[in-house]
């Protein structure tokens, strides 16, 4: 049986980022991927010559000195084609029709926002304040002894907007870029919401070429390091001894072992992975199967007719008839919230090829075809994708001019393509719900009662690209230790 100093399960964002760290730490990585492409979320799909994103659409803060260019820096992902998104208005909230702009830099978003609601003007200072602080302070959470997340992860993200903003149209409108969370008023911890957007507001950056690229070079430099990626390696169990995982099971009938395990997977996958261990029956593990996931996503992908559509350098987050704090909780038929995001030209020129909406789709959504297979679902699922599809056309067509003439195809994609292709639990979009209530239970940490066995991934404390990145140093300090990863960071 082959041996590895660290097994990854899994080639999401997380176990990439797991097997760059250990292996420039030296360690014998080997990572099993059950797809033949590598990234998880990062996957990108290839039709006439056009690449369109699965998941990761944009990302923040990667400008020089901001948080997120020091770790792509660490991980050598700062060479790929990054594009800045308009600093003016890197994205556009519209609301039951009327436009409001975020620009980047905290002094230019107040500045916009307070063209719209000057007597908001103190409010949004506050506001933009908060968030420049929580970013700020984001590299403390690399220091040992720092508890600084742990108050902001206790705090509601939505009564925190109704206590600081007065106006409940400019509250709507703060948190109106959030489509790449779940708003989901009772349960959402303030740090999560002001994490993210802060990040955004310091800078929105695009990837020219889709996220595979980033799943790409971080294999690239693992395997350059002598570390291997199996792909088309399903884990299929992890086998215990002496209250260690000393082997791990894949394909069936192939094994490997490692001296440390990482499991990139939904934590309540990798139980599955070990239903008869004894450590199984244990309280933490009983209660992970219970943790409730977050909405996934429906996303209608439109190939366009080359020439036609111009290009936009921001994302579009539109509500229509729906609050966006209504998220998180059911299917809201009348209304719809929806992310558009441009695909930069690759061909250099000014028009864009593709376009991607995005709008929140729920579990209960797709159950009927919950036992089915990609592309084996049947024709009345086919025709409820088409009737969601259309909706979002629809809608977009109403803000982005000739939109509907220049169709040429459209794929889509729900929460059982995800269920499918990235195997999180019910197609969920970011993984484990966090709850500001029960921060205890559902902030899992990296550490499991086995001792060699590791999480990593969006479903501890953080999602997103910024999240996942910043999990698995957490999840690498299990291992390495944290003062030596952040010397290598040079926090
Ligand atoms: C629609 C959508 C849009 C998003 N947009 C953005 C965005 O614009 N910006 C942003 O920052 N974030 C965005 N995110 C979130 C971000 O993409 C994710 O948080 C992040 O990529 C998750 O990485 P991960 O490593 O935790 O997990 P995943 O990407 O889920 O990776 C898990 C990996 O494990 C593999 N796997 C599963 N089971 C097995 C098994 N048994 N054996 C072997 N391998 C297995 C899967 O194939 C997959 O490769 C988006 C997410 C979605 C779904």
């Amino acid at each position: 049986m082959k041996k590895y100093d660290i097994v990854i399960l899994g080639s999401g964002l997380g176990g990439l980022e797991c097997g760059y760290m250990l292996s420039k730490k030296g360690y014998n990585v080997c990572i099993l991927e059950k797809n033949s492409q590598l990234g998880g979320c990062l996957q990108t799909f290839k039709r006439s010559g056009i690449t369109f994103d699965t998941g990761f659409h944009y990302v923040g803060g990667l400008k020089q000195g901001q948080f997120l260019y020091k770790l792509f820096d660490y991980f050598d992902l700062l060479g790929l084609p990054w594009l800045q998104m308009d600093e003016e208005a890197f994205a556009e909230i519209i609301i039951d029709g009327k436009s409001y702009f975020f620009a980047s830099g905290f002094e230019r978003f107040v500045a916009t926002l307070a063209k719209e609601f000057p007597s908001q003007q103190r409010q949004l200072e506050n506001y933009a304040g908060f968030l420049k602080q929580v970013g700020c302070n984001i590299e403390k959470s690399f220091s040992s002894n720092s508890n600084n997340a742990i108050d902001l992860l206790e705090q509601s993200a939505y009564g925190f907007m109704q206590k600081t903003i007065d106006d409940p149209l400019l509250r709507d409108v703060l948190s109106g870029g959030s489509l790449t969370m779940e708003l989901c008023r009772d349960k959402l911890p303030l740090y999560i919401f002001a994490q993210i957007n802060s990040s955004f507001i310091q800078s929105a950056w695009r990837l020219k070429g889709g996220g595979s690229l980033i799943a790409d070079k971080l294999g690239e430099n693992i395997r350059q390091m002598g570390g291997t990626i199996i792909t088309k390696a399903k884990a299929t169990k992890l086998l215990e001894k002496d209250g260690r995982i000393s082997s791990v099971q894949f394909n069936d009938d192939e094994h490997i072992e490692g001296k440390y395990i990482i499991s990139n997977l939904h934590p309540a996958l990798t139980l599955l992975l070990m239903d008869d261990s004894k450590f199984a029956k244990k309280m933490f593990w009983r209660r992970i199967p219970n943790l409730q996931n977050t909405y996934g996503m429906f996303t209608a992908h439109l190939q366009l007719e080359k020439g036609r559509i111009p290009y936009l350098n921001r994302n579009i987050c539109l509500y229509k008839n729906q609050d966006p704090w209504d998220c998180g909780y059911a299917p809201n038929k009348k209304g719809l919230s929806a992310l558009i995001s441009f695909q930069p030209p690759q061909d250099g020129s000014s028009y864009t090829e593709n376009i991607d909406i995005l709008t929140p789709m729920y579990w209960e959504e797709v159950t009927d075809w919950a036992s089915t297979a990609v592309e084996k679902r049947g024709d009345e699922y086919k025709v409820m994708k088409r009737q969601k599809a259309e909706t979002c056309i629809e809608l977009a067509a109403e803000y982005i001019p000739n939109l509907k003439g220049h169709i040429e195809k459209i794929y889509t994609s729900t929460p059982l393509t995800y269920r499918d292709y990235t195997g999180t639990i019910n197609g969920s979009a970011y993984g484990i719900r966090k709850d500001h209530n029960s921060m205890l239970q559902t902030m899992l940490t990296p550490q499991t009662p086995i001792s060699n066995l590791f999480f990593t991934g969006q479903n501890l404390s953080l999602h997103g690209i910024l999240g996942v990145s910043m999990t698995s140093f957490f999840t690498c300090a299990k291992i390495v230790g944290m003062e030596n990863l952040a010397k290598d960071l040079h926090l």
